[in-house]
């Protein structure tokens, strides 16, 4: 293990830990994120529709964090992630959580959108990390700094980061990121490192490596081909799973301006990137059609957190 600075909660005062870097004082205002210094989260359940080696027994420890760095147009988990729905709680209360879910049997203890909320994280993992019999899981947007990464050495055991988007046009346009690949692919790198090569236990979870995600968009599967591209160039099948994902859904709230997103993806934009992830020799998970659907998408009723 590299010995990594810890971040502390002291970054919240002129926040930095995500590209934005926003430089605001968290305990005075939100930042991009929508987020103040208080964690928030909108659900900690049984989440059984991830990737098979995520969700393989009982199903993933799935903590979901309000806010966001990103603010996709698309964005399936919206209420939470847009509108920053949820409940604040302490760090103990989180370490609590984390308990709470390894007890009711979770595969692994799955982090949805954590950037935001490193600092307290870290201080809830570290309170109850030698009582975690399971893995930490880090499901990320993608949107990260290498430095945030780094600072996760020792904590996280599986890396489950989206890749959106090659294209700068593309994630400027839905993400209003620009910059978007620059950062993620610097991070991915940076997790694959941390992680290592991908180890399993004998029911076939997944305990050790990274699954890098990615979701095809209507009229985007050249950027989704070239993402496959970066991914055989640049990471090795022993330390990389792919996912592949066919869940695209145009929901209401994507705004009027976005007429292309209201649709589904084809199934011959869809099957496409799946050939040449396939002739790139690359590993790992693709999904059915029938995953494109808003009943995939979870209640956020605050179980597990109030
Ligand atoms: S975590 Fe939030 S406040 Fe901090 S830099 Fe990123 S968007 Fe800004």
């Amino acid at each position: 293990m590299k010995l990594q600075k810890k971040i502390s909660r002291e970054i919240y005062n002129q926040c930095e830990l995500c590209p934005r870097r926003c430089g605001i004082d968290r305990t005075k205002q939100h930042g991009f994120c929508g987020m103040g210094a208080l964690i928030t989260a909108a659900k900690a359940d049984l989440h059984k529709w991830e990737e098979p080696c995520i969700s393989y027994k009982n199903g993933a420890g799935t903590v979901f964090f309000s806010g966001c760095g990103l603010h996709c147009v698309f964005c399936q988990n919206n209420v939470i992630s847009n509108e920053n729905y949820g409940a604040s709680l302490t760090n103990e209360k989180l370490a609590d959580v984390f308990l709470a879910l390894q007890n009711r049997g979770a595969d692994n203890i799955e982090l949805v959108t954590p950037t935001h909320f490193i600092p307290d994280i870290i201080e809830a993992l570290d309170k109850v990390k030698h009582r975690l019999t399971i893995p930490i899981v880090y499901n990320s947007g993608g949107y990260e700094l290498k430095e945030t990464i780094d600072s996760l050495d020792g904590y996280i055991d599986v890396y489950l980061p989206d890749l959106k988007y090659y294209s700068s046009e593309i994630s400027a346009r839905y993400s209003s990121a620009p910059d978007y690949f620059r950062y993620a692919s610097e991070a991915i790198i940076a997790m694959t490192e941390q992680a290592g090569e991908l180890k399993w236990n004998s029911d076939g979870g997944l305990i050790k490596g990274t699954i890098i995600r990615h979701l095809v968009l209507p009229s985007c599967r050249h950027d989704s081909i070239r993402i496959m591209e970066w991914i055989a160039e640049n990471t090795t099948t022993d330390e990389v799973l792919v996912s592949i994902m066919n869940q695209y859904t145009p929901f209401d709230h994507i705004p009027e301006e976005y007429p292309e997103l209201r649709r589904r993806v084809t199934k011959m934009e869809y099957n496409s990137v799946v050939k040449r992830a396939a002739e790139l020799g690359l590993n790992g998970f693709t999904q059915e059609k029938s995953s494109a659907s808003e009943k995939y998408v979870p209640d956020f009723d605050l179980k597990g957190i109030e």
